[in-house]
């Protein structure tokens, strides 16, 4: 079993709300900041013996806006990893940041502190766009924050981006990148707009100024293009990095890694089970300071679901997926999702390496669809299998997984996994 782990810290507070974000944050609940700090520290420290035969190797400090936060806070907190678990020297330890909260000398005592990485929200170039979406910065800002913080000495920087912003054209998409592009960040994150219900932005999902699927589909493969042209390796659909400057902790969950989050709304996935922690900041800090639980929903996967896991997150990567891989999971026949990947082979969809299948950019624009169809292959081969190996024994066969139960059962945080 895989002994590494990354931690993922949750921090939900930010200086405003975005119009189009469904992540947990809160604006306007900056007096809770301190408690929160301190029942984040209680909760990693009562996780120590569920960490203890892990080796720590990126820490991910996502929100919300991290940077919000405040140092002083987020070096507490690292501190108080370092205090409970096996943190490696090298480990990639990245914060989540926007333009409008960082300062040169707080960026100074993160990178003394240990962090190493910064992911920088700057989504678009366009100030009447940052505005239209509620962001607090303009591109100005965004520029002036990668100065700072690479006067801070941080020699990783990823800078995200948004396509398909409303009223957005092709031009406009292209002046981001082009603008973003001589910041010379190492890594770029490059989302589609998705307008999800329950957000401001949904109200106006079918205005006329919203670019449609295929403008969307243009600037996607745009932006594919424009950064192999710049140097930028595709490792994700979204996801684009100088050689070696992937993020490693990301990376981590579409291979099938474990990692543990902490925090308000974290997920976690380790020894084979999955479980998130409640969405609701005040009765997070109250669970933690009355010592109950805080878990919100748990479940353990059968190696079919992990197989499955791996098929849908493969295929989300330009490294793809492996027959030998799937069965190394599930010995189970791979002939139904071979044959499903050689009709995307032969529609230019995908590509085969020999070993390897993977998607290619247009086939990445179609990749829910073509992902369902692969794992529907997936359960029709098992169902005409209906092989006797086909059960969730994995479990029971797993010393680490049971050390990690009986451990976990000694504290309250924990129980109910
Ligand atoms: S800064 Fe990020 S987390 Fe905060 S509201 Fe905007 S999109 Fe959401």
């Amino acid at each position: 079993m895989d002994l590494s782990l990354g931690l993922y810290i949750h921090i939900p507070f930010c200086s405003g709300k975005c119009a189009y974000c469904d992540f947990y944050s809160r604006a306007g609940c900056e007096e809770f900041m301190d408690p929160y700090c301190d029942a984040l520290c209680q909760h990693i420290t009562e996780a120590a013996e569920q960490m203890d035969s892990f080796i720590i190797d990126t820490v991910y400090f996502g929100g919300g806006t991290p940077s919000y936060f405040g140092a002083d806070r987020l070096l507490r907190v690292l501190n108080t990893i370092r205090r409970s678990a096996r943190l490696l020297v090298d480990s990639e330890v990245t914060l989540e940041a926007n333009p409008e909260s960082v300062s040169l000398s707080e960026l100074i005592k993160l990178r003394k502190g240990g962090f190493n990485r910064i992911s920088l929200g700057v989504q678009s170039s366009d100030d009447g766009i940052l505005e239209s979406i509620g962001r607090r910065h303009t591109f100005r800002q965004a520029e002036d924050a990668v100065k700072l913080i690479r006067k801070a000495g941080f020699k990783n920087l990823s800078l995200d981006l948004i396509y398909g912003l409303p009223s957005q054209t092709r031009e406009g998409w292209a002046d981001t990148l082009s603008r973003c592009l001589s910041l010379k960040p190492e890594h770029l994150s490059c989302y589609g707009l998705k307008i999800e219900p329950g957000t401001p932005l949904y109200l106006y999902r079918d205005a006329p100024y919203i670019p449609d699927d295929d403008m969307q589909a243009d600037m996607y493969l745009y932006a594919v293009d424009t950064l192999r042209r710049h140097g930028y390796r595709q490792y994700e659909i979204s996801n684009f990095a100088k050689k070696g400057m992937h993020s490693r902790h990301n990376l981590r969950y579409w291979t099938g890694g474990q990692y543990m989050g902490f925090g308000v709304a974290a997920h976690s996935y380790v020894a084979d089970t999955r479980y998130s922690i409640i969405s609701d900041l005040h009765e997070y800090i109250r669970c933690i300071q009355t010592g109950r639980s805080v878990i919100a929903s748990n479940e353990a996967i059968s190696r079919f679901e992990k197989a499955s896991e791996y098929l849908m997150l493969g295929l989300r990567t330009t490294r793809g997926i492996s027959e030998q891989e799937y069965q190394d999971i599930y010995p189970c026949s791979f002939d139904l999702i071979r044959h499903a990947m050689g009709e995307y082979v032969r529609m230019g969809l995908a590509m085969f390496d020999g070993d390897r299948w993977s998607l290619t950019p247009r086939g990445f624009l179609l990749s829910n669809t073509i992902i369902s169809s692969v794992m529907e292959a997936q359960t029709r081969q098992r169902n005409a299998a209906n092989a006797p190996w086909i059960n969730n024994s994995a479990h029971e066969q797993d010393p680490q997984l049971s050390l990690f139960i009986a451990a976990s059962e000694d504290v309250p945080l924990f129980r109910g996994i």
